[in-house]
């Protein structure tokens, strides 16, 4: 049995990340939202676009009211109006101003705004009453963003601020990494589908849901491949068909020691590279983690690339958590993002619970991360049984709190390592 930082490592290991031509695809800017840029974003547009007033005021020469004051104004005359999106007609001379609004051009000769709050105006005249500092309330051309150079690199995910920028630039096609395909099954005799009455011994098949949402909550697309009876042909069928049509095939179940586990066999057969078979975590100790060869064809019209391969638990939780602790990080890998965001998010908290294990095995317990007052991490226990049968209490799951291999305890207002769970976009 593997610990769980060297089976971690092994995982991320076997990932080759997507290729920067070779996985990409061009999306309009209002489908890229959660997508990762697979090649540098570079605008034609300076940004500021051109200098503009950052105040509602009056656009002035910083020359002709360096010096004044409110017993010393200085009296301006306003040749234009100004409003935002117009293009300004006069040139600014000695002794004028034009009326200016905030986003409007800034008009030629003059350099400096002077907020409406610091003048008098008296019909087509202006009086200044505070010196402005030089270049007060200018946003000039390219001052934040000059054309032709990089605007945003690759590997950025685009989330609201990132599409804010673009927008902004005017690059409304964009290079991102296509989203992993990944296959999901699951194995067992006694899987039904939600919508279909339960037989006596019989359970539904909530492990095809629950990855399937993890998968497209992490940026992937599920492909959903249903449940496979515990019948070593059927299996191997299913498996080569998952095999081809993903980039990482997840299936849950037969992965155990029982007489019915036969997912480790088929792997073997089918060719792959077995890496993992088992980790010393509670729960989730069953994992296989297995490659199987490019195939011929560079599959899913991507780089070719080996294919990988996990076998979960059956236990809901424990596939959960396997898919948190050990998948997370894999499909972020592939998926492009830069190799220090694809490290699991462990934090610090204090725990609130006494938190217990057999210490044989690192222990994942779950419940939720909160912040107090002060900034700091709090792990509550989900209430009610840490049984890795109860599904219903990991509802509202945001943090798995480890119990390190060794200690049975960790008392309420103990240090913890929690790793972060849910949504990363
Ligand atoms: P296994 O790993 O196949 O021995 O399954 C372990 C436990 O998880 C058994 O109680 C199974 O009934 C349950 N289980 C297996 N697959 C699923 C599934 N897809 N959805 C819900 N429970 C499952
Ligand atoms: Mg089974």
């Amino acid at each position: 049995m593997l610990p769980a930082k060297e089976a971690e490592s092994i995982i991320l290991g076997l990932v080759q990340p997507f290729d920067q031509q070779l996985d990409a695809e061009i999306v309009e800017l209002s489908a890229a939202t959660g997508r990762i840029l697979a090649s540098p974003v570079t605008s034609q547009l300076d940004f500021p676009h051109w200098d503009n007033s950052a105040m509602d005021g009056y656009a002035v020469r910083y020359a002709d009211v360096q010096s004044c004051n409110a017993e010393q104004p200085v009296e301006l005359e306003i040749v234009e109006e100004i409003p935002a999106g117009i293009e300004p007609q006069s040139t600014i001379q000695p002794g004028q101003a034009s009326r200016i609004f905030t986003g409007a051009c800034m008009p030629q000769g003059a350099d400096t705004v002077v907020m409406q709050e610091r003048t008098r105006r008296e019909g087509t005249r202006v009086f200044i009453l505070e010196a402005p500092k030089a270049q007060a309330f200018v946003r000039y051309r390219a001052s934040f963003y000059q054309a032709g150079t990089p605007l945003l690199q690759a590997g950025i995910t685009l989330n609201a601020a990132e599409i804010a920028v673009l927008a902004a630039a005017g690059c409304t096609n964009l290079p991102v990494y296509r989203r992993p395909r990944i296959a999901i099954l699951s194995t067992g005799n006694e899987l039904v589908t939600p919508d279909q009455p339960l037989q006596p011994g019989q359970i539904v098949d909530s492990n095809q849901y629950a990855l399937a949402a993890f998968v497209g909550l992490s940026g992937g697309v599920p492909v959903p491949l249903g449940i496979v009876r515990d019948d070593p042909e059927a299996l191997k069928d299913a498996i080569a068909q998952a095999i081809s049509s993903a980039d990482i095939v997840l299936s849950t179940g037969g992965v155990s020691v029982g007489d019915y586990d036969y997912v480790d066999r088929i792997l073997a057969e089918l060719g792959a590279q077995i890496h993992i078979r088992s980790v010393a975590v509670k729960p989730g100790k069953p994992l296989t983690v297995a490659t199987f060869p490019p195939t011929s064809k560079g599959s899913k019209g991507g780089a070719k690339r080996p294919m990988l391969y996990f076998g979960l638990p059956g236990n809901p939780v424990s596939a959960l958590v396997s898919c948190w602790r050990f998948v997370q990080p894999a499909l972020w890998k592939l998926s492009g993002l830069p190799q220090d965001s694809c490290k699991p998010l462990f934090v610090k908290a204090l725990s609130r619970n006494d938190l217990r294990s057999d210490g044989r095995r690192e222990t994942y317990v779950w419940g939720q991360l909160h912040l107090d007052s002060t900034g700091t991490y709090e792990f509550h226990l989900a209430s009610g049984s840490q049984n890795s049968g109860n599904l219903i209490n990991l509802a509202q799951t945001t943090g798995l709190a480890v119990v390190p291999v060794g200690q049975t305890l960790i008392s309420a207002g103990e240090p913890v390592q929690v790793l972060q769970v849910g949504s990363r976009y």
